[in-house]
C-alpha cells in the first residue's frame, strides 16, 4: 500500500511539473549563419539556447573544429571533438551509401565562392575549368585516414579540406530537441525543423517566391525536415545561376529541382539527405530514403511536385502533386 502511495505521488508530481512547464516562444539570428526560432513548452531559455548554439556552431563550422584539419599538413594526425569525430564518420559512412554527399568537396565549395565568405551582394565569377580539374585533386575521402581510437583525422594531402555545411543544422537540431529538456514545440534552425511533444502542420517555402507556403505536411513528433535547393545562396553570372550543392564533377548540380525537402527521425540523416537527394533525383533517391527511413517532396522548376513515401497538401494551385511509387 504504502508503495502504490509512493508510485501515484511520483505521477503527481510529475503530472504537476509538466503544468509547470513554461511557455516559450522566441527567435535570434546570427547562429550557424542562420536564424533560429522554437516556440513551444518546457525546455531552456533563449540565453541558454544561444550557448547551446554556440557550442554547436564551433563542432559542426569549418570556423570551429574543422579548421584544426583543414589548416594541418599531409601527415599530421588531428584530434577533434567525439562530437565533431562522430558527425565526420556518420557523413563518411553517408559516402559508402551514396556518393552524392561528399564531405571533401570543400576546396571545390570555396573555389566557387560558397564558403563563409559568401553574402548575396556578393559580385562572383564562376571559376575556369583548368582551375577547377586542378581543385578536383585535392577532393575526396580517400586523402583523408580516421582513427576511431584516438578521434583523430590525418589527411594525406595538404590542401584537402572538410565541410559538414550539408548536415551540420541537421545534427544541431536533433542535437538541442534531445539536450534542452523541451516538453513540447518547434524548432527552426534556418528552416531545418524539428518537432518535440506532439505533431505539427509545416509548410513548403515556394522556391521561386509567392505565398508563405504552398504545400503543407505533417511533421510527428521526434521528426526532423530540412530542404536543399538551388533559390538560396546562388548568384546569376552572364544569366546562368549558379548554386552552392556541388556534383563529383566540380560544378553546381544541373537538374530540373528547384528543392528537396527530407523528412527523417534523424536531424543529420535528414540534412544529409535533402543535400544528397537534390543531387541525385527523384528516382535515384528513392533507395537512399528507405535505407535511413525517410520520406520526401521533390519540387521542380516547371512547379510540378513529387511525393515520396510523405503525404503532402498542395495548398496553391500553382503546383501539380504526383505521388511517387
Ligand atoms: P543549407 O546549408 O543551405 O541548408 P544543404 O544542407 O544542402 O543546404 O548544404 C549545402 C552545403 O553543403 C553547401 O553550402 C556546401 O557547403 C556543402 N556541399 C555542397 N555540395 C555538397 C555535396 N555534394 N556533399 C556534401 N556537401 C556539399
Ligand atoms: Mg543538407
Amino acid at each position: 500500500m504504502k508503495k502504490i502511495a509512493a508510485v501515484l505521488l511520483m505521477v503527481f508530481i510529475a503530472v504537476s511539473l509538466a503544468a509547470c512547464a513554461p511557455n516559450r516562444e522566441y527567435m535570434g539570428f546570427g547562429f550557424m549563419g542562420t536564424f533560429y526560432s522554437f516556440k513551444g513548452v518546457g525546455g531552456v531559455e533563449q540565453k541558454e539556447l544561444e550557448k547551446k548554439l554556440l557550442e554547436l556552431e564551433n563542432l559542426v563550422s569549418v570556423d570551429g573544429e574543422l579548421k584544426k584539419i583543414n589548416e594541418a599538413k599531409a601527415g599530421e594526425a588531428v584530434k577533434v571533438d567525439a562530437a565533431t569525430y562522430s558527425l565526420i564518420k556518420f557523413a563518411v559512412d553517408f559516402n559508402k551509401n551514396s556518393s552524392a554527399l561528399d564531405i571533401s568537396l570543400y576546396p571545390i565549395v570555396k573555389l566557387w565562392g560558397f564558403d563563409n565568405t559568401f553574402n548575396e551582394n556578393s559580385s562572383l565569377t564562376p571559376p575556369d575549368d583548368q582551375s577547377i580539374t586542378q581543385t578536383l585533386t585535392h577532393v575526396g575521402l580517400d586523402l583523408f585516414e580516421f582513427d576511431d581510437e584516438n578521434m583523430t583525422v590525418t589527411k594525406k594531402d595538404d590542401l584537402a579540406a572538410l565541410d559538414l555545411g550539408a548536415l551540420g543544422k541537421g545534427y544541431a537540431v536533433s542535437y538541442l530537441l534531445e539536450k534542452c529538456g523541451f516538453k513540447e514545440g518547434i524548432l527552426n534552425l534556418g528552416g531545418t525543423i524539428g518537432a518535440i511533444g506532439k505533431e505539427y502542420k509545416v509548410g513548403i517555402e515556394p522556391p521561386f517566391g509567392g505565398e508563405s507556403y504552398f504545400a503543407v505536411f505533417t511533421l510527428k513528433s521526434g521528426e526532423v525536415c530540412s530542404t536543399s535547393g538551388n533559390y538560396q545562396r546562388n548568384y546569376v553570372y552572364e544569366g546562368t545561376l549558379y548554386h552552392h550543392i556541388f556534383g563529383d564533377n566540380g560544378r553546381p548540380v544541373e537538374n530540373s529541382l528547384a528543392s528537396v525537402t527530407v523528412v527523417c527521425g534523424s536531424g543529420a540523416a535528414a540534412d544529409a539527405l535533402s543535400t544528397a537527394c537534390y543531387v541525385l533525383g527523384a528516382e535515384k533517391s528513392k533507395e537512399l530514403l528507405d535505407l535511413y527511413d525517410a520520406s520526401a517532396v521533390f519540387v521542380y522548376e516547371d512547379k510540378n511536385v513529387s511525393s515520396y513515401k510523405l503525404d503532402v497538401n498542395v495548398t496553391s494551385k500553382d503546383y501539380k502533386l504526383k505521388v511517387e511509387e
